[in-house]
């Protein structure tokens, strides 16, 4: 078992002995003009290569979720030479398959006042002012061509009995903007990216690599140039190179073990980039989401999601007593506490995901939570049952609570659904410019990968908004104007920047392999998502986060000498693939925790109980933390350096955020 902490290494962890910091940072490429007219201008502005040209350019695009394929399909469309990666037996099996809820778009089919200003407001206000107004802007008017894009490629949205798409709400928004496919919304859109991908496999502009892990990121003079990966059959290490790499490879959640992430969700590739000088932007960004299937024990290794969809009739609440022990149904309407209702009466259930997880987590820190161990928060159905009658609300969300039944084993049509809050999405990611390119020139992050429009929240349904809008439509029309400055010499396997890389991957494996110790790597990935979990997670002190930083750093040491991985590198090796990410969560869960220990703050999702209102809201400080912190990797045995891109409003006034 891991040594207790040394007495007195807790004190010398204090903010500044932990990081560094650099000079400011700014995205450059956003245009200086009105904010309507700002992607507009970028497109016109940015170099284009001629279709004739596009056969000479190649590009790497590792992920194959809803940002890949859908970059993929349509570079590939657009003639260049596209080799893609992904470590499933498939592209449909990306972590995306899994979103339920939906994609918002300012359509304003429902004729409730939406508009793309709108969505920007939301977005930028849900976001806790802490994202970019110029990309949520964009994001808000691509928003509108999404849907046409995946209704043309047949994506069978709900519709109306008239026959126009349906839309529901999600949280912290007054309108109805969010276009579904019952709870499989991930799945019918990947589908339709899937198939526009496999068009251009067969049309041969695309060459996709499926269970092909990418360890290292190839950096030649500056420029991302190629990657390493592990044929995760045979153990083959590979090299490939192109004019330029795209990282689609999702988030990063699972670094907290239990998560509503697919199993496999890991950091490896961006955290590789990182290290090799890719900035990571606001790492300790992790969003916890209010309705989730609460934990039901120590052998559990992965956490449910009840989409929050079920929040535009499920009425969430508990007893007004926590001495009540009756069963829900038992309970009378008057002895019952609708909280979200009473302290937000405008948005009622439909608060911001941030906002609804720490109020349900006040109410079970009062003493008032149901079920096992009082973790838990009822998501009743009774009223919009009786409502809408049982057939409507099957209709709706049938898929979703047979999935709950199927895992409780009790019915939610005749007792109230059991939630509590769990970690879902990271708005936290690579550092990004206007264009979509990092820090490292050549090197371009989509989707959930990069830090995102999301600021310190991301509202519901809007990640598949923002994968699909940088697959779709941001990247190909900002990559060109890389692009148009190819190709670039030609590299190979030679190349000393390639044989350091294959080099540092092969001695990795081997570590790995040689260790022999005595311990799981999943006891040590579980041991680390405790401590983050309990200091990073809903609620982090900053005493809380100095003890995390210092049993990071032990736990790490152990695992380096104490793991035990079986099996050879020439094989299918489960166990060898989960060390190299549990090792990179290691760090990265080191980053976050500095990350959030210096951002002395709350905002969104980074809920710091020394900085709240009076009636327990997250209190900003804008004077001193209105920037977005992208931090360098300061090597092995050094310390992050944190470089601050300092973030300017100028369409929606910065104030305290109010949902009631
Ligand atoms: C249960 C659940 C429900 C959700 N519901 C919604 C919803 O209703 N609406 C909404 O907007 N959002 C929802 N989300 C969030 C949303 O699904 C994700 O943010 C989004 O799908 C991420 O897409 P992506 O393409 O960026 O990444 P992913 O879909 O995670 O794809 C990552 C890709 O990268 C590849 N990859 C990763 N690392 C490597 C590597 N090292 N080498 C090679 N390949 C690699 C993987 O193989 C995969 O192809 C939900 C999330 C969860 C967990």
């Amino acid at each position: 078992m891991r040594i207790p902490s040394p007495k007195g290494l807790l004190n010398s962890l204090d903010a500044d002995s932990v990081y560094t910091e650099g000079a400011d940072i700014a995205d450059t490429k956003a245009p200086d003009v009105d904010i309507a007219k700002r992607w507009d201008e970028r497109q016109f502005t940015a170099k284009l290569v001629n279709p004739a040209n596009r056969r000479k350019l190649s590009v790497i695009i590792v992920g194959t979720g809803l940002a890949g394929a859908s970059a993929a399909a349509t570079l590939g469309e657009a003639g260049y030479q596209v080799t893609t990666f992904c470590y499933q037996d498939s592209p449909r099996r990306a972590h995306s398959i899994a979103a339920q809820g939906g994609i918002n778009a300012a359509k304003n089919y429902r004729n409730d006042g939406d508009s793309v200003y709108r969505l920007f407001y939301d977005t930028v206000k849900g976001g806790d002012f802490r994202s970019r107004e110029s990309n949520v802007y964009r994001l808000a008017q691509t928003s509108v061509q999404i849907i046409d894009q995946c209704v043309a490629q047949g994506v069978p949205f709900a519709r109306e009995y008239g026959g126009l798409l349906d839309n529901r709400s999600f949280g912290g928004v007054q309108v109805s903007r969010t276009f579904y496919a019952r709870g499989q919304t991930g799945q019918q859109l990947l589908i339709g990216a899937y198939q526009a991908l496999e068009r251009q496999i067969a049309a041969k502009t695309v060459t996709m690599n499926t269970r092909h892990e990418m360890l290292e990121l190839i950096v030649v003079e500056g420029q991302a140039r190629g990657i390493v990966v592990r044929d995760m059959v045979t153990g083959e290490i590979e090299t490939h190179f192109a004019d330029a790499v795209v990282l689609a490879t999702g988030g990063y959640g699972n670094v907290f073990f239990l998560s509503t992430n697919a199993m496999g969700c890991n950091v490896t590739a961006t955290w590789r980039a990182h290290r090799q000088g890719a900035y990571f932007a606001n790492p300790c960004y992790t969003q916890i989401h209010p309705t989730c299937i609460p934990v039901s024990g120590e052998y559990q290794s992965k956490l449910t999601l009840m989409s929050e969809s079920l929040r535009n009739d499920g009425r969430i609440w508990v007893p007004k007593s926590g001495e009540d022990k009756r069963a829900a149904p038992d309970i009378p309407e008057s002895e019952r506490d609708y909280y979200l209702e009473r302290i937000y009466p405008a948005f009622g259930n439909l608060v911001p995901r941030d906002i609804a997880s720490r109020a349900a987590k006040n109410v079970c820190d009062e003493g008032r939570g149901v079920g096992p161990g009082g973790l838990g928060v009822y998501l009743d159905f009774a009223d919009a049952i009786q409502r809408l009658g049982r057939s409507s609300v099957e209709a709706k969300y049938g898929n979703l609570f047979d999935m709950y039944a199927q895992i409780t084993g009790e019915n939610p049509y005749e007792t109230p659904m059991r939630i509590y809050p769990a970690v879902h999405y990271t708005m936290g990611g690579l550092w990004v410019d206007y264009d979509l390119q990092s820090s490292i020139p050549g090197l371009y992050v989509t989707g959930e990968a990069n830090f995102s429009d999301h600021g310190a929240n991301r509202l519901g349904a809007s990640a598949l908004m923002q994968g699909l809008a940088d697959g779709y439509f941001v990247l190909p029309n900002t990559i060109n104007d890389y692009l148009s400055s190819g190709p670039f010499p030609k590299v190979d396997a030679s190349h000393p920047a390639a044989v350091e890389a294959v080099e540092a991957v092969r001695s990795r494996i081997e570590k790995f392999l040689s260790i022999q110790g005595t311990r799981t790597v999943d006891s040590f990935h579980k041991e680390l998502g405790r401590i983050m979990w309990d200091y990073c997670g809903m609620e982090r002190t900053e005493e809380g986060l100095r003890k995390a930083i210092s049993q990071i750093r032990e736990l790490k040491a152990e695992f380096w000498s104490d793991v035990k991985v079986l099996g050879t590198n020439e094989e299918l090796n489960q166990a060898l693939e989960r060390a190299g990410r549990v090792a990179d969560f290691f760090e990265l869960g080191e980053l976050m925790c500095i990350d959030a220990l210096h951002r002395n703050e709350s905002c969104g999702g980074h809920f710091r109980a020394e900085s709240q209102t009076e009636d327990g809201e997250a209190l900003r400080n804008d004077d001193e933390f209105a920037y977005v912190a992208a931090w360098e990797f300061g090597g092995d045995n050094g310390k992050p350096v944190l470089h601050k891109e300092p973030l300017v409003y100028q369409y929606v006034e910065m104030k305290q955020r109010s949902y009631k």
